[in-house]
C-alpha cells in the first residue's frame, strides 16, 4: 500500500505486522515482518525496482518477533546496518527472555539471531527518521517520525480506519506506555503508520492520539 511518494506499507507483510519502506534519498526498512515473510519482502521490493543491496538501513521498532521475524535474513540478502534500541537488543539476540506469553509465542515463532545490531544514540536522525524512544510495549520501543508521517510500531494500532490500544497483556508497562503516548503527541504528523490495522492519515493525528492516552488508566 503506498502511504505517499517516499512510503509504502508493504504488502508481504499484510497480516498484522506492516513493515514498512521508505524510499527516499536513501532505502530503509521500518521492521521485517514475522518469520517466514523475508522471501516476499525481497519480491516486493524488486518489483518496485528495488534491489536488495539498495537498502541502506534497517530500523526496528522494538523487540517483538513479528518484527524482526525477518531481520536475520534481510540483513544477509541487504547488507544494510540494522539499528534497534539498547534496551530491546538483548531480546533480538535471545540474551534475555521475551516476558509473559511472549516467551512461549516466540518459541512457537522462532526469529534466526541477527548479526552485529546497532544501538540507536539519543537524539539520533537516520536518513531523515527521526528516532523518538517511546517505551511501553517494551522497555526500548521507539518511534520514528520521517516529515508528516509517524511510525507508530507497536504503540498504538488501528482497526477499520481507527486507533485503539494494543491490547494490554501485550504491553510491558502500561503507566510508562501512556507516557509515551502523550509524548508522542507533542510532535507534529498527519500519518500514523502502524504494524497492527491498516495505516490512516487524520487531520488531527497528535489529538487522536492525546485521546487514546486519556482513556488509559
Ligand atoms: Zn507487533
Amino acid at each position: 500500500m503506498k502511504v505517499n511518494d517516499e512510503v509504502f506499507a508493504l504488502e508481504a507483510t499484510k497480516n498484522w505486522n506492516y513493515a514498512y519502506l521508505v524510499s527516499g534519498k536513501d532505502k530503509i526498512l521500518i521492521d521485517t515482518g514475522r518469520p517466514g515473510q523475508g522471501k516476499g519482502i525481497i519480491k516486493e521490493l524488486k518489483s518496485m525496482k528495488i534491489n536488495p543491496e539498495d537498502i541502506k538501513h534497517i530500523l526496528i521498532t522494538h523487540h517483538d518477533v513479528d518484527h524482526v521475524g525477518n531481520l536475520a535474513f534481510l540483513q544477509e540478502e541487504t547488507g544494510a546496518t540494522v539499528w534497534a534500541s539498547q534496551e530491546d537488543i538483548p531480546y533480538i539476540y535471545g540474551d534475555k527472555h521475551r516476558p509473559g506469553h511472549k516467551r512461549i509465542i516466540s518459541m512457537f515463532m522462532r526469529a534466526k539471531k541477527p548479526e552485529k545490531i546497532m544501538a540507536y544514540e539519543e537524539n539520533q536522525t537516520i536518513s531523515g527518521l527521526e528516532v523518538i524512544p517511546t517505551p511501553g510495549h517494551t522497555p526500548g520501543h521507539v518511534c520514528l517520525l520521517y516529515n508528516d508521517v509517524l511510525f507508530v510500531g507497536d504503540l498504538v494500532r488501528t482497526s477499520k480506519g481507527k486507533l485503539d490500544t494494543m491490547k494490554s497483556s501485550m504491553n510491558w508497562n502500561e503507566s510508562v506506555l501512556k507516557n509515551s503516548i502523550e509524548k508522542i503527541a507533542g510532535y507534529d504528523f498527519k500519518w500514523i503508520c502502524t504494524a497492527h490495522g491498516e495505516p490512516v492519515r487524520l487531520d488531527n493525528a497528535p489529538g487522536e492520539l492525546s485521546k487514546i492516552a486519556k482513556r488509559m488508566k
